[in-house]
């Protein structure tokens, strides 16, 4: 059975009953917050403050999708989201940048209420960037009005995950390469910087076309504008990942292929890519794994193409 062969309304379904039990979150804190560190690619790196906020749980159903594993079924209180921002920079140092990351898409007044935009801007003024994250859908009036209310710089954040049409709509993504196209355009109208994301290996692809196909992904997401391409390597853990998985269709890349894919993206030279380093360490269980990451971080950072880790074992 081919989930994806199933129509929209059972396939939805059918992911939502392939999932886990869902947490209960707290609507006034974040779900986590940190300080980290991005490569400007000129030698030099960013200080960012990385929110991760608690709010309505996105309306799409994307089949390799885990961020609703943290989010609320009501929509989000107004006042909630300020509340949280403010409570989770008292724990962070000062940053250049400021993410704020919502599971979903922060134009989604369900999930970020219009109504606190005003507040936003504010908690957020001494930013000289504020990242943030849409399906394309959302990028409307909505999201050019809250670039003209902040202080710093929009950028905002689009899940591609693969310019690869078929793939692309087997993921359910519920939007196609001319739609990203053209949220693109606005984005670059409204003087906005875009960041997009792209699955290492996602489902339905093979090892054999996994190379190929995310450097086509990667040239169309900088010929559309993007600032920076941050590659995901594809993770189990939302249930339907595990199901298909078992039927053969999706395998989680190595980090032999982590690595090579780095190295090749950066070698396009067509703008900045950095790796998800996050859960690198559960990528993989060879001798070679920790050069392997370290070789990856070493790339994230410095934007060069460096030597692939050598090993008889992998
Ligand atoms: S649009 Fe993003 S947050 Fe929403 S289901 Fe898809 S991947 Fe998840
Ligand atoms: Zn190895």
């Amino acid at each position: 059975m081919d989930p994806s062969a199933l129509n929209q309304r059972d396939l939805d379904r059918w992911i939502l009953q392939s999932r886990p039990v869902k947490a209960e979150i707290d609507a006034y804190s974040c779900v986590a917050q940190m300080h980290e560190y991005e490569p400007l690619g000129n030698g030099t790196d960013v200080s960012c403050n990385t929110l991760f906020l608690a709010n309505r749980e996105c309306s799409f159903r994307c089949i390799m999708c885990d961020l609703w594993k943290q989010t609320l079924n009501r929509n989000t209180p107004e006042g909630a989201i300020p509340i949280q921002i403010n409570s989770a920079l008292e724990m962070l140092p000062e940053a250049d940048w400021i993410k704020l990351y919502n599971a979903g898409s922060f134009f989604d007044s369900r999930s970020v209420p219009v109504t606190d935009y005003n507040s936003i801007g504010e908690l957020t003024a001494s930013y000289r960037k504020i990242v943030v994250e849409s399906h394309p859908y959302y990028i409307a009036e909505s999201c050019k009005h809250f670039s003209e209310l902040i202080s710093g710089r929009l950028e905002v954040a689009i899940g591609l995950e693969s310019a690869i049409p078929e793939i692309l709509n087997k993921l359910n993504k519920r939007f196609t390469v001319e739609d990203f196209r053209k949220a693109a355009e606005r984005l670059h109208n409204w003087d906005i910087d875009m960041r997009v994301f792209i699955m290492i290996q996602p489902p339905f692809e093979s090892p054999e076309q996994s190379l190929n196909n995310l450097l086509f992904s990667l040239k169309a997401a900088f010929d559309a504008g993007a600032r920076i391409c941050s590659m995901i390597p594809t993770r189990l853990g939302n249930g339907a990942m595990e199901m298909l998985h078992g039927l053969g269709y999706v395998s989680p890349p190595n980090l032999k292929l982590i690595e090579e894919a780095l190295k090749s993206a950066l070698e396009l030279k067509r703008g900045l890519v950095i790796v998800d380093t996050w859960d690198l360490e559960s990528t993989g269980s060879c001798v070679c794994s920790p050069l392997r990451i370290e070789n990856i971080i070493r790339m994230n950072r410095s934007q060069q193409p460096l030597p692939l880790t050598q090993c008889t074992e992998c």
